[in-house]
């Protein structure tokens, strides 16, 4: 069925086309000038040393699993309440990982004391996940870090130009891993980057992306090396210059749609504020946010409410998701479960609302009035 109002929509119009059709044309469609923008203009906008193009986000988090030499039996801090490639990532290199609890329904990211409490002298990294752009408590966590000498990786697939205290979220730790997937604030099909201010990282990370071979195709191509030598045994992680020149064009209109995102959640706010069923997590919060999504919590019920909840917006036309099924109740993941009552609250209850930037002030009206009268 096609829904009056789904979950999101792609900010494209003929720039992304013309794009695509001028790379196409230039004759080369593989990592090239248009990469090297991309990466250009991302880590200036992020007021990062560096920006590594890469096919998806989930590779960008493998790579920085490898760069910051985590290996089999290290142990690293993760949240339950994200997308199962940010565990994913850990069990790539087989090390373990150890669920932390959220804060709770109001505010759905890792909880700093849950890190604390879950240090072991086995522990080796915190990976973060900015939960729809809101950042985590990243001065606790990176004191944290400090104090037990671990790594910081920051998947920032909810958050490009996110802010906490005025710098960038995915700068703030050692690694910060974007995704460009269809859906997400910047979309290019699939698509990622990874960031860091570390020269020697960034350089690690552009010889795994590509076999470990110390030149590439293009600078072969343009005369500016004629031999390679593999140094490491890479993988193929590159994202080519078709994707990026869709990239450019979503990069320069980021700004101008996060900012509408912000009307969009400051309508909601306001919209649902009277409606006593619905928890929103992050309400007030001040940072300039990316939005990439707008979770509500049922403040009653379990999931058996919420699902019933969500096929009743479905019948009125309204597409809804849930972000996310904990992952630490996922078949595999079962032998590292954990006590994680906050996490598998929201979880039951959660569910995400429509939200991007052309979402009419109607069509939240819509949302706000279907809601209340089935709640
Ligand atoms: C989308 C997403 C990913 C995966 O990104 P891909 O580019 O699809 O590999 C990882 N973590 C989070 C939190 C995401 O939202």
């Amino acid at each position: 069925m096609s829904y009056k109002i789904p979950l999101f929509k792609l900010n494209f119009d003929e720039q992304e086309q013309e794009a695509v059709v001028a790379t196409l044309r230039s004759q080369w469609i593989s990592t090239g000038p248009q990469c090297e923008a991309l990466e250009k203009l991302f880590a200036s906008m992020l007021g990062a040393a560096h920006a590594v193009a890469l096919s998806n986000c989930t590779v960008a988090l493998h790579l920085a699993m490898k760069l910051l030499d985590i290996n089999a039996g290290d142990e690293v801090i993760c949240p339950s309440l994200t997308f199962v490639a940010t565990v994913n990532a850990i069990r790539y290199v087989q090390a373990v990982p150890v669920f932390a609890d959220i804060t709770g329904p109001d505010k759905i990211n890792i909880d700093p004391q849950q890190i604390r409490n879950s240090i072991t002298p086995r522990t080796r990294a915190i990976v973060v996940m900015h939960y729809a752009g809101f950042p985590c408590a990243m001065d606790e966590i990176m004191a944290i870090a400090r104090e037990h000498n671990l790594k910081v990786i920051e998947d920032a697939c909810h958050g490009p130009l996110s802010e906490y205290k005025g710098k960038k979220l995915g700068t703030i730790g050692d690694i910060g891993c974007f995704s460009f997937f269809s859906n997400k604030n910047i979309s290019t099909g699939e698509g990622g980057m990874l960031v860091t201010n570390d020269e020697a990282l960034a350089k690690k990370a552009k010889l795994l992306r590509s076999h470990g071979m110390t030149t590439m195709s293009y600078q072969r191509a343009s005369g500016h090396a004629t031999e390679y030598d593999v140094v490491e045994p890479g993988f193929n992680y590159r994202m080519d210059d078709i994707h990026a020149s869709i990239g450019l064009v979503q990069m320069k209109k980021l700004q101008a749609d996060l900012d509408q995102r912000a009307v969009v959640r400051a309508r909601y706010e306001e919209l649902l504020a009277d409606n006593k069923a619905l928890i929103i997590p992050y309400t007030g919060t001040k940072e300039f946010v990316s939005n990439y999504i707008f979770p509500v919590v049922l403040r009653e019920g379990g999931k058996e409410r919420r699902d019933e909840l969500r096929n009743r917006l479905h019948a009125e036309g309204i597409q809804t998701s849930v972000h996310y099924p904990a992952v630490h109740r996922f078949s595999i993941y079962q032998p590292f479960t954990r006590s994680l009552p906050q996490t598998e609250l929201v979880a039951d209850t959660e569910l995400t609302l429509p939200m991007f930037a052309s979402l009419t002030a109607d069509e939240q009206q819509y949302i706000a009035d279907t809601l209340k009268k089935i709640l």
